[in-house]
C-alpha cells in the first residue's frame, strides 16, 4: 500500500493507533468452532469499502475475492457476504467506542479547534417502502384490500381451473398471484397486531411504516423519500465530524438536545472539559424552533440558529432579486397574487384606543392577556360578527370564508423570555451574521463529500440502531480522510 492513500490511511490507523480489544470477547474463540476472522480485517473490508461507495456485504465479499486493494487490507481472506453484514449490524455498542477513538486520533493530530461547531442533516432513503406507510386505519384499510384481491384471485383461479382448455402456465399465474397478495396481507396483520400506533409529537397518530417502523417520511429536493434524517455536528477547523447520529423523523426541530448532549459525551471522552461551554453552534433555519433554543440554554451554548424570514431583513440580500433564475422568475408570475390583510393593514387609534380595520370598523379587545402556546403575550381583538358579515373586503381579509369575524393579535414589542425573539435579534447584528456564514463552509462539505464523493445515496439496513452504525461508518471514513489529508503524523515532509 502507497502512503498518502486512504487505504495506507485504514490500514495504519486500524493496525497501529486504534485499540480494537472491545471486540475480544465476541472473536476470540480458538477454543470451540471454526476460527473468527479478525475484526480489525472486517473494519478495514468496510471502512474502505464505504469510502468507494460499495455499501452492500455482497459487492464487499466480491472485492475481497478480486481486487487486490480489498485481497491486502484482507491479508488474502475472503470473508463472506453474511459475516460482513452480521458484523456490519451487530457493532451497535463497539461502534460508538470506535468513532469516539478515531475522534481522539483527530484531537491527537491536532484537527479539533473545539471553537465553532456546525450541525446539519440529510435526509436518506432506507430499506423501507413507502408504500408500507400509513396510519393504522390506513394500514387496516390496504390489509382488507388485499384481502378482497385474494378472494377475486381465487374465483379466477377457480373458473380458469374449470376451463377444459385451461392452460398450465395461466393457472401457474394466478397461484402465485395468489401466495403473493396472501404474503402482502399477512404482512400486514402480522404488522398491526405486533405494534402500536406511533404518536407524534403533537400527541396526534403519525405514520406508521410496516417495513421499518423507526422510518418516517422525509421531504427532500426531489421527492418524498422514506428513511431517516442523518445529522452530523461538525468542528470548524477541519470539518470533522464530532458527533453523528440518525433520526427517524422529517423535521430538525428537536434534533438540537440530542446532537449536543452526544457531542458533548464525546469530546468530554477523549479528555475535553466543558467542551461545548461559551462555544459557538450554527445550524441552519431546519433548527429555528422553541425546543431547539431551549435545548441551548443549559449548555451555555453560543448559538445561532435564525428564523427563516431572516434573509428577508438582511441588507446584503436587497437585490437578491435579480439573481433569481428566469425559469423561477416566470413560475412566479403564475403564482396567485392573493394576498389577504395582515396585522400591518389595521391601524391603532390612539383617541379611542381601539384598533381600526380597513374597512373602518373598530375591533373590540376580546383578551388582553392572550399567551401563546409558546408563551408570548399579546391581546386579542376581533371584529364585530355583524361588521364581517355584510363587508366588502371580507374575501380579502378573511382565509377561510366559514370565519364569521376577522381576529388580530397585537403583540408587545417586549416579549420575555422569548428565546426566538432574543434569536433574532442576535443573528441580526453584524457579530451574529458573521458567525452563522461560517455555517455553509464548515458542514455543507461534509455532506457533500459523503453523498457525492463516497457515493452514499441510501441506507441499506433497516432499522434506528443498524441505520446509526452504518452513518457512523460514513462519518469514520470522513474522520480518517480528514487525518490522512491534515494530520501532523501524515504529513509529506
Ligand atoms: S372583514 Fe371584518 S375586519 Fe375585515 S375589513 Fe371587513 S369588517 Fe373589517
Amino acid at each position: 500500500m502507497i502512503p498518502g492513500t486512504l487505504e495506507y490511511a485504514i490500514h495504519y490507523i486500524v493496525e497501529e493507533r486504534l485499540d480494537v480489544r472491545i471486540f475480544d470477547a465476541r472473536y476470540n474463540n480458538d477454543d470451540t468452532g471454526r476460527k473468527a476472522i479478525n475484526p480489525k480485517l472486517l473494519i478495514k473490508i468496510i471502512l474502505f469499502g464505504y469510502s468507494m461507495g460499495m455499501i452492500s456485504s455482497r459487492s464487499l465479499e466480491k472485492a475481497c475475492q478480486k481486487h487486490t486493494t480489498f485481497m491486502a487490507l484482507a491479508c488474502g481472506r475472503t470473508p463472506d457476504h453474511s459475516t460482513i453484514a452480521a458484523f456490519v449490524s451487530s457493532i451497535d455498542l463497539e461502534i460508538e467506542e470506535l468513532f469516539t477513538k478515531i475522534l481522539l486520533i483527530c484531537q491527537e493530530e491536532g484537527l479539533l479547534s473545539g471553537t465553532h461547531f456546525s450541525i446539519d442533516g440529510c435526509k436518506l432513503s432506507s430499506n423501507a417502502s413507502k408504500e408500507w406507510s400509513g396510519t393504522f386505519a390506513d394500514l387496516k384499510k390496504k390489509q382488507e384490500a388485499l384481502q378482497r384481491k385474494v378472494k377475486e384471485a381465487i374465483q379466477e383461479h377457480r373458473k380458469t381451473d374449470k376451463k377444459e382448455k385451461a392452460s398450465v402456465t395461466d393457472n401457474e399465474r394466478l397461484a402465485k398471484r395468489i401466495k403473493h397478495l396472501k404474503q402482502k396481507a399477512d404482512r400486514i396483520e402480522k404488522f398491526l397486531s405486533e405494534n402500536k400506533p406511533r404518536i407524534g409529537s403533537t400527541g396526534k397518530e403519525i405514520q406508521s411504516n410496516a417495513t421499518d417502523n423507526e422510518s418516517a417520511k422525509q421531504a427532500t429536493s426531489h421527492g418524498v423519500v422514506q428513511g431517516y434524517n442523518a445529522n452530523a455536528m461538525v468542528d470548524a477547523k477541519r470539518q470533522v465530524v464530532t458527533h453523528a447520529q440518525v433520526f427517524g423523523s422529517g423535521s430538525d426541530t428537536s434534533n438540537m438536545q440530542p446532537m449536543l448532549e452526544g457531542a458533548k459525551q464525546r469530546l468530554e471522552k477523549i479528555g475535553n472539559k466543558n467542551p461545548l461551554k461559551g462555544k459557538q453552534i450554527s445550524a441552519d433555519t431546519g433548527y429555528y424552533s422553541v425546543e431547539n433554543l431551549k435545548a441551548c440554554e443549559p449548555m451555555k451554548v453560543d448559538a445561532y440558529v435564525p428564523d427563516p424570514q431572516f434573509r428577508k431583513r438582511d441588507i446584503r440580500f436587497i437585490d437578491a432579486e435579480r439573481h433569481r433564475r428566469s425559469v423561477d422568475k416566470r413560475k412566479e408570475k403564475y403564482k396567485s397574487k392573493k394576498r389577504f390583510f395582515s396585522v400591518e393593514d389595521f391601524r391603532y387609534d390612539d383617541r379611542t384606543g381601539r384598533l381600526i380595520c380597513p374597512a373602518g370598523n373598530a375591533l373590540y379587545v376580546r383578551n388582553r392577556n392572550f399567551k401563546t402556546t409558546d408563551g408570548y403575550k399579546a391581546i386579542a381583538y376581533q371584529a364585530p360578527k355583524t361588521a364581517c358579515r355584510a363587508c366588502h373586503l371580507r374575501s380579502k381579509c378573511l382565509r377561510n370564508q366559514i370565519t364569521e369575524s376577522r381576529q388580530v393579535h397585537i403583540f408587545s414589542d417586549h416579549r420575555p423570555g422569548s428565546l426566538t425573539d432574543a434569536m433574532r435579534k442576535k443573528i441580526d447584528t453584524p457579530e451574529g451574521r458573521h458567525q452563522y456564514s461560517k455555517r455553509i463552509a464548515i458542514v455543507e462539505p461534509v455532506f457533500g463529500n459523503i453523498r457525492s464523493c463516497k457515493k452514499m445515496d441510501r441506507f441499506t439496513l433497516r432499522g434506528k440502531v443498524k441505520v446509526n452504525i452504518q452513518w457512523l461508518l460514513y462519518c469514520m471514513v470522513h474522520n480518517i480522510e480528514k487525518i490522512m489529508n491534515y494530520g501532523r503524523s501524515f504529513a509529506v515532509t
